[in-house]
């Protein structure tokens, strides 16, 4: 063989080995582009899914959070539109009150003129019909009020120093007449030792007790009532106090289980298969529920029907820190009752205040004329010497040209509510003008806030309307008692 053939044979081997290689290669290079597609198919597919994942994910929470802000909105709206129901409840039931404090006022006005012995039985009786129709409606009107003042949130509690044997003196005397009436026991005794002073709201907590006692009475004909305060024990503990409880329990019609699960339910009363019905709106065990929470405390009733009731009701004391605690009865009797006697104190100190020199003057400011002419009767009746202003101008008027006679007033009452200048107005520029006269704001509003608004334009105490006798002649006096600068 030749060289060259071999040779050229070599090479062409070689060259068959190098196609192959190349074929290999080329092989390889498709399956690697297959590969890489594949991949980037799936890198796609994977993107794809997570972009989908991302939207569903995006839109999943846009729609929560526009869900979110509308249950928000719409949370937003019940919560006005309940305010506004109370606050027009509030309102309505204040304008309702004002006409019928006329009505009542001008009845007792008409009990009280002239000799009640020559006046014809039946005239008396009519009176006393229309006096006792109109104290329950104002009692349901106060019950309104109270209830939408409570849910508007616009309620006041006054936590001051406070005598719970005191306020069940006052119970006591309220209440027994009722019990006479109808025959049968009121007993208020101390379950153990209490303390003689406690902090809390007295008015309030005073409403609460005359409402289970008022219908703890109503709902018993026979046997009856007893109420027993005593300190619960350490794992009711309140917050800074202790509880105190009063257990008010009645031998009357008992309750019902079905009328239980309501009984302290607003506007529920309309049911009249309840065994134990109950008088007026049936919102006094509601406002008392929600009132003894407002003190710190609750109510809870047990019962079986025919077997009597028994709430219990508990308030916190607030801070009783070496406080002395009593039991005795003593201790009831050596308080002074005051229901009785708070009268003829004051008819006693309006004696000796007018016996010691001149009327004192006070000028009544107020644009409505019924209230005008009965706040003046009931006035003059007490011994003051009344000067009449019909809005804040005129009040304003009449102070300096008193003071520049050197007959300056003893007290002013000043309505708030005015044409012309309202009572705010004409209060800041009689502070302006350096008068230190004592004013009575007496004010048509009773929400929160507005006691603020008076003392801030310079009003030194003052009256809700409707105007309550007693009541303003009190507050007349502790300001007039005053010691003046
Ligand atoms: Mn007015």
């Amino acid at each position: 063989m030749e060289d060259s053939d071999r040779s050229k044979e070599d090479l062409l081997a070689e060259l068959q080995a190098a196609r192959a290689v190349v074929a290999k290669l080329r092989a390889h290079e498709k399956e690697g582009a297959q590969i890489e597609a594949e991949l980037r198919r799936e890198l796609r597919l994977v993107s794809e899914n997570a972009k989908t994942t991302g939207n569903i994910l995006r839109s999943t929470v846009d729609l929560t959070n526009q869900a979110t802000s509308e249950l928000k909105q719409a949370k937003r709206r019940a919560e006005a539109a309940a305010l506004a129901k109370s606050r027009f409840l509030a309102n309505m039931s204040h304008e309702l009150r004002t006409p019928m404090t006329a009505i009542l006022g001008y009845t007792d006005l008409l009990l009280e003129e002239g000799d009640l012995s020559q006046a014809p039985k039946s005239r008396i009786d009519k009176l006393q019909t229309l006096k006792r129709n109109g104290s329950h409606l104002m009692r349901i009107l106060n019950d309104i009020l109270d209830l939408s003042k409570i849910e508007a949130g616009a309620i006041e509690i006054e936590r001051v120093k406070a005598s719970p044997f005191e306020i069940l003196t006052d119970i006591d005397g309220l209440m027994r007449n009722t019990a006479e009436a109808k025959g049968i026991s009121l007993n208020i005794s101390c379950g153990g030792a209490i303390p003689t002073a406690i902090h809390t709201d007295p008015t309030r907590l005073r409403q609460v007790l005359m409402n289970l006692v008022g219908n703890a009475l109503k709902f018993t004909d026979e046997g009856g009532v007893s109420v027993v305060a005593d300190l619960a024990g350490p794992e009711h503990k309140g917050d800074v106090g202790r509880a105190m409880r009063f257990t008010v329990s009645d031998s009357g019609c008992g309750i019902g289980p079905d009328a239980m699960d309501k009984i302290f339910d607003a506007f529920s009363q309309a049911d009249a298969s309840t065994t134990r019905k109950f008088g007026g709106t049936g919102l006094g065990l509601t406002i008392s529920k929600q009132l003894a929470q407002l003190l710190g405390g609750d109510i809870t009733v047990e019962s079986a029907a025919d077997e009597g009731a028994t709430f219990v009701l508990t308030i916190d004391t607030g801070p009783i820190e070496g406080v002395p605690l009593a039991t005795s009865e003593q201790e009831f009797e050596s308080v002074p009752t005051k229901s009785g006697d708070d009268l003829e104190n004051t008819q006693a100190f309006l004696r000796r205040i007018h016996d010691s020199g001149p009327k004192l003057r006070v000028l009544l400011v107020e644009d409505g004329p019924d209230n005008r002419r009965l706040i003046s009767h009931t006035l003059g009746r007490a011994g003051f010497e009344v000067t009449q202003g019909e809005n804040g101008r005129e009040g304003v008027d009449l102070a300096v040209a008193h003071h520049d006679t050197g007959q300056p007033f003893d007290l002013i009452l000043m309505d708030m509510q005015m044409p012309v200048l309202d009572g705010y107005g004409a209060t800041s520029e009689l502070r302006q003008r350096g008068f230190q006269t004592p004013i009575v704001a007496l004010t048509a509003h009773a929400m929160a806030g507005d006691k603020e608004r008076c003392l801030k334009a310079g009003c030194t105490a003052f009256a809700t309307k409707p105007i309550e006798r007693r009541a303003l002649i009190q507050v007349i006096l502790d300001q007039v008692k005053q010691p003046r600068s």
